[in-house]
């Protein structure tokens, strides 16, 4: 079990509802809020950095860091795999800040299991038209690419009911809204805020 002074937001959704266009915006706009930098065997994509939108390995590295416990969860999904590195993400939640992380249905189910009081937000694509479409548009997959994706996006969906909240990635400005005040909102819940009244009530 991951003890952590920050707070831990999931979010997951089909490939193409738009969750890199909200995280990126995210993590520029509201403060204290760090992005979670997965591992993947997977290549770097055009424009892709490696060390700021994932850390790029080769199987055998991944092999030894699953055989070592450096996971917090990891999956296999689209012929690659995915992780979230235990000491990277121990090491950003031990400076209290909080980390949002953009990973799969599998996954977060299970990362649930070490962070049971972690924030899980589903984005959900306003249907299965427009999700297709947006995949075609950003043209960074083959038509099989996009074939795959589509198909495992019925089974990202159908998971909905074990999230916390359900944004629609319809109008761009009222999904981002809404992911933001979910943000902030949990940083006022009482048992998060409690040391806090605490230490002012300390002060009468
Ligand atoms: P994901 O990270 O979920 O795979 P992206 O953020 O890459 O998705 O978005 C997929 C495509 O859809 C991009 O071309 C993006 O610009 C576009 N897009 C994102 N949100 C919206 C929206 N609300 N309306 C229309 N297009 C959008
Ligand atoms: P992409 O190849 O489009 O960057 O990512 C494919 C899928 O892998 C997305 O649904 C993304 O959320 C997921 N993903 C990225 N990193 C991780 C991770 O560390 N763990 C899990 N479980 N899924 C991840």
């Amino acid at each position: 079990m991951i003890q952590h002074p920050g707070n831990v937001f999931v979010v997951s959704a089909p490939s193409g509802a738009g969750k890199s266009t909200l995280t990126q915006r995210l993590v520029q706009e509201v403060p204290d809020l760090s992005f979670s930098i997965s591992f993947t065997t997977r290549k770097p994509r055009p424009g892709e950095v490696d060390g700021r939108d994932y850390f790029f390995i080769d199987e055998a590295r991944f092999d030894a860091m699953v055989a070592g416990g450096g996971f917090v969860e990891w999956v296999q999904v689209y012929g690659h795999r995915y992780g979230t590195g235990r000491d990277w993400l121990n090491g950003v939640l031990a400076t209290g800040r909080d980390v949002l992380l953009d990973i799969e249905t599998t996954g977060a189910l299970n990362l649930r299991g070490a962070i049971p009081d972690a924030c899980m937000i589903f984005l959900l694509p306003p249907s299965a038209a427009a999700l297709e479409q947006r995949l075609r548009g950003r043209g960074k997959d083959s038509d099989e690419q996009i074939r795959i994706r589509l198909q495992h996006a019925r089974h990202e969906l159908e998971l909905y009911g074990a999230y916390d909240y359900l944004v629609m990635n319809d109008d761009l400005e009222l999904a981002y809204r809404q992911f933001e005040s979910i943000i902030l909102a949990t940083r006022a819940r009482r048992e998060r805020m409690a040391p806090v009244a605490q230490g002012i009530l300390q002060g009468f």
